[in-house]
This record gives structure tokens, C-alpha cells and sequence, in this order.
């Protein structure tokens, strides 16, 4: 309860200290990224585990590798795992965990799959702009923030770490639902490094 209020007084106090940061030193990316880590130590102190059905993947359509012609929003599966963007290893972690998994190309889209899937909890990977928003629009609904990595710039070819979001699944996910060993994270990888 008390930690739901402290989110509910992060999602409301953020956009003033966006609004601010310049004068604390700190660019909005830096604003950004505070709240996001801020919310998913919440998130990591109050919320428990989960049946993998009720965890929801939200994943960005940049993820893909921009010239692959398949069409996978609303269609992941379509996805033939070549290997050649993430999408093939998220695809393995989702068919080895069972969680929801999806491309949300905006805050719409995002919007319809929480009220269709009813998920307990979100994994979002996103950027910076898109996590902190999508955190604060589908309160109280808990979103665990994952930043991807642009080495191209934002919103092509961009990455994400695999290790990670494995490594969130194995926390956020109810013990006897999980694989024995995991695909990708090394065993105890440290969920609260530096998002
Ligand atoms: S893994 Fe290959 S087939 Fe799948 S989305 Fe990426 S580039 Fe396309």
C-alpha cells in the first residue's frame, strides 16, 4: 500500500522534476532514466511473482531489424528467427517462459493490450521517453522498465539486452513455471544493474 502510494506521488511529482532538472544539472534523458530506475526499485520491493500468463512483454517495433519486410505488430510469430535483430531471442524467452509478448508501436496500441490481456504486471522495453510515459499512463498497473540501446540512434536497429528481460522474467514469474536453467542470463544475474 505504502509503496503504491510512493508510485502514485513519483507519477505525479515527474513531470515537474522533468520540468526542472536543468536547474538540479540533469538533461531530461537523466530525469528520465531517475524516475524510471526509481519506479522499478519500487516495483522490485512490493510486487511478487506472477503465473507467466499474466506478465505481458511490451516490446518496440525499432527492435526489428529495418530491413526485414515481415509484418509482425500484432503478429510475432510471423518473426522467422533468423537471428539477424533480437526479436528471434525474445521470441525463445517468450516460447521458454510464456509470457505475453507483443510490439506496442505507441501508447495507444499499449493501451488496448493491457485491457484485453488484463496482465498483472508489464515488462516494457522502451526508451527513456517511451517508459517513463507508459509507466505513468498505466498506473496502478506496475510496469518494470527496460531501456533498449540505440548504437544507430532512436528508433532503428535498436537493441536490447536479452540477459536482462531473463532475468526479469525469472523474478517477476511464480518459481515453479520456470525453466530449470536460463537460455541467456548468467545464473544470478543481478536485476538491479544499472537500467
Ligand atoms: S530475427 Fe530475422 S526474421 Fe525475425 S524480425 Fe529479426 S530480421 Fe526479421
Amino acid at each position: 500500500m505504502l509503496t503504491k502510494l510512493k508510485r502514485s506521488a513519483g507519477a505525479f511529482f515527474f513531470p515537474l522534476f522533468e520540468l526542472l532538472a536543468p536547474f538540479f544539472g540533469l538533461s531530461r534523458v537523466e530525469a528520465r532514466r531517475a524516475y524510471i530506475r526509481l519506479n522499478n526499485a519500487m516495483i522490485l520491493e512490493s510486487c511478487g511473482t506472477f503465473a507467466s500468463g499474466r506478465v505481458l512483454v511490451l516490446i518496440p517495433h525499432c527492435l526489428q531489424q529495418s530491413d526485414c519486410r515481415l509484418r509482425l505488430t500484432f503478429a510475432l510469430d510471423r518473426c522467422a528467427r533468423c537471428g539477424s535483430c533480437p526479436i528471434a531471442a525474445l521470441l525463445a524467452l517468450r516460447d521458454a517462459y510464456g509470457p505475453d509478448m507483443e510490439i506496442a508501436t505507441g501508447g495507444g496500441i499499449a493501451r488496448r493490450l493491457v485491457e484485453e490481456r488484463r496482465p498483472e504486471i508489464i515488462l516494457a522495453v522502451a526508451c527513456e521517453r517511451d517508459l517513463s510515459s507508459g509507466i505513468r499512463d498505466t498506473r496502478p498497473l506496475p510496469v518494470f522498465g527496460i531501456l533498449n540501446d540505440r548504437p544507430q540512434g532512436d528508433c532503428i536497429n535498436t537493441l536490447v539486452s536479452v540477459e536482462l528481460l531473463e532475468s526479469a522474467l525469472r523474478r517477476f514469474i511464480i518459481a515453479e513455471r520456470l525453466p530449470p536453467l536460463p537460455l541467456f542470463a548468467p545464473a544470478g544475474a543481478a536485476l538491479a544493474r544499472d537500467l
